[in-house]
């Protein structure tokens, strides 16, 4: 096991692997902007270096100063948490070359992963159900694409290779409309990811979004620990994830877990990582895959007992997967609920001092987050300062933890999103479970 190790990441989740360090009898260096000296896991730490100014891009997206930060406190690894860096193949590799252990799959697989093309090609090749269309770049060919949209049949999506974030996609809904969408959305895409290769599918209306959890370790081992339903979106957003998904059979979670396992050890897969599918009509199309811990995670970690951040460090040790498949059970039910600090109405950030926290607890519930009392939520990152897990025996004693929970916590100096939370859990159709992922934005008013 890694003697000590860098966490190039803030907030909730640096915390996270803070923990999961300790736990483990590891030492950590936290590497900080200088707006996030008073960041809690920068005091918890065992060492803390300042790689730059509040700016991301000087600081949690300055590769060389988190190197030389690794170099100069001896560390052997590096944890990029979510966000930020985890997903990028080129701090992957220079993390690599210069020595050390990057905690996540190797350079080649995030690349293509991140190349929405490469990781339907690669999909498709590995026997995972993918969203019609046949994942081919656009050509020029006007009379080429026409074709293609009849054969999907409208409406469709035209995507960006290289887009992220939700963007750089555009639906269409008539033939009429397609070759101005594709042109349209080519530009936009060239201008936003250098990268202005296109792909078709089919668009589909009214999917529930629906991901499953995957480990995967050095010796040619994979494992699933079943699937998450996060199809409470806004923008593209999650705001409340939820695990087992409601109304999956155990049948459909066993052939879609093992299949994912499979194609994790097909594409030589390392670490933890989560494929992401749209679920519509009983069918499963996949539609990325995310090659990091994920924000979400603790949900599948109330069901199983298992530590996911834990595994992710044994795993890039070298170490083998701490169970097999035959050992992972599934118990209750978890929901989570994303704490941001926000205008109820607008949604805009709202950053500013804490006054008041208080945590709410009991049996079942878990909250991870960073803020305490006096802590200034800075402007310059995610809003996200926290979030609330329940366990409960099954969906219906999770809503209702989830409700105390919500109902005990206080955090007055900022505006936050618990009455939205709150809103949620009392929702009569979020109650019977399984809506789409348009649900909360209707609701809301948003669409
Ligand atoms: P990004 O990398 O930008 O997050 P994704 O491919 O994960 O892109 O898609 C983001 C979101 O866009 C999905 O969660 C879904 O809401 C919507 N989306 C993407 N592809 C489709 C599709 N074929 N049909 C319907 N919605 C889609």
């Amino acid at each position: 096991m890694f003697d000590k190790i860098v966490i190039a990441n803030r907030g909730e989740i640096a915390l996270r692997i803070l923990r999961a360090c300790r736990e483990l009898g590891i030492k950590t260096v936290a590497v900080h902007s200088d707006a996030d000296r008073d960041l809690k896991h920068v005091r918890l730490a065992d060492e803390s270096v300042c790689i730059g100014p509040a700016a991301s891009a000087d600081s949690y997206l300055n590769i060389p100063a988190i190197i030389s930060a690794a170099e100069v406190t001896d560390a052997e690894a590096i944890h990029p948490g979510y966000g930020f860096l985890s997903e990028n193949a080129d701090f992957s590799e220079k993390v690599s070359l210069s020595g050390f252990t990057f905690i996540g799959p190797k350079a080649e697989t995030i690349r293509i992963m991140g190349d929405k093309i490469a990781a339907k090609k690669a999909m498709l090749a590995a026997g995972i159900p993918c969203v019609p269309g046949d994942g081919r770049p656009l050509t020029d060919d006007a009379n080429a694409n026409i074709k293609m949209a009849q054969a999907i049949a409208y409406p469709v999506i035209i995507k960006a290779a290289g887009g992220g974030g939700g963007r750089g996609m555009r639906v269409v809904h008539t033939e009429a409309a397609l070759l101005n969408a594709i042109s349209l959305t080519k530009a936009e895409a060239g201008a936003a990811f250098g990268n202005d290769t296109l792909y078709m599918e089919k668009f589909l209306e009214d999917p529930r979004h629906i991901e499953f959890q995957v480990l995967a370790d050095s010796h040619g081992n994979a494992i699933h620990l079943g699937e998450r339903d996060c199809s409470m979106q806004r923008r593209h957003q999650k705001v409340v994830e939820e695990a087992p998904a409601p109304g999956l059979t155990d049948e459909q979670r066993k052939r879609m877990g093992e299949q994912c396992a499979k194609a994790c050890i097909d594409l030589g897969y390392l670490g933890a990582g989560t494929f992401e599918f749209l679920y519509e009509n009983g069918e499963f199309f996949f539609i990325e895959m995310n090659t990091r811990v994920q924000v979400e995670h603790p949900v599948t970690e109330m069901i199983t007992g298992f530590d996911i951040v834990k595994e992710q460090l044994r795993i890039a040790a070298g170490e083998p997967l701490s169970k097999t498949q035959d050992q992972i059970t599934f118990t209750g039910h978890a929901i989570e609920c994303r704490l941001n600090a926000e205008d109820a109405k607008t949604f805009m950030p709202s950053p500013g001092v804490i006054q008041q926290f208080h945590m709410p607890g009991g049996p079942g519930i878990r909250c991870e987050t960073h803020i305490y009392n006096g802590y200034k939520v800075p402007p310059y990152y995610d809003s996200m300062i926290g979030k609330l897990i329940a366990h409960g025996e099954d969906r219906a004693s999770a809503i209702a933890r989830m409700k105390t929970a919500l109902s005990e916590m206080v955090i007055d100096g900022i505006k936050t999103n618990i009455q939205l939370q709150v809103d949620i859990m009392a929702d009569s159709a979020f109650a019977t479970g399984g809506q789409n992922i348009h649900y909360l934005e209707k609701k809301l008013g948003l669409s």
